[in-house]
C-alpha cells in the first residue's frame, strides 16, 4: 500500500531536470503567461518545483528577469473565459464581467495577441504547420 503513495516531490527540477529529492522546494513566481484553470486569484503566478535551495534561487532569478507583460496575462484570462463557449461567442460586457478586465484592457490584449500571431506567420509562412501560439 505504501508503495502506491506518491513521493513528496514526484517531479523533476524545473531548472536542471534532475529528480526531486529531500532537498526539493516549491515556490510561486510571477509569470504573465501563467493563467490558472479556474482561480483568477492565482493568475500571473507559476508554481515551480526545484531540486535544491540553489536552484530555487537560480530559477527565481530567471523569472525575475523575464518581462511581465500585462497584455499576455489578460489574453490568457480571455482565453479561459472563452473556453467551453459555443464558437467562442461572447459579448463585450459578458467578457469584461467574466475576466474582470476593462474594455480597454481587453482591446490591448487582443491587439497584443494579433501582433503575436502576425509575427508567427511572418516567421513561419502562411502554409506552415504548427501552432501560431508558441509557448
Ligand atoms: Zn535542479
Amino acid at each position: 500500500m505504501a508503495s502506491d503513495e506518491p513521493a513528496p516531490f514526484p517531479d523533476i527540477c524545473d531548472f536542471c531536470g534532475q529528480r526531486i529529492g529531500a532537498q526539493g522546494r516549491l515556490d510561486l513566481v510571477p509569470d504573465s503567461s501563467a493563467v490558472h484553470a479556474r482561480d483568477p486569484g492565482k493568475d500571473g503566478k507559476r508554481l515551480i518545483v526545484v531540486c535544491s535551495p540553489e536552484h530555487l534561487v537560480a530559477l527565481r532569478d530567471e523569472y525575475r528577469r523575464r518581462p511581465f507583460v500585462p497584455e499576455e496575462l489578460w489574453a490568457g484570462k480571455i482565453s479561459r473565459a472563452l473556453q467551453g463557449r459555443p464558437e467562442n461567442l461572447i459579448g463585450p460586457d459578458t467578457l469584461s464581467a467574466a475576466t474582470g478586465l476593462s474594455v480597454e484592457e481587453i482591446d490591448r490584449a487582443v491587439i497584443w495577441k494579433m501582433e503575436r500571431i502576425r509575427r508567427w506567420y511572418e516567421q513561419h509562412g502562411d502554409g506552415a504547420e504548427g501552432d501560431p501560439e508558441p509557448g
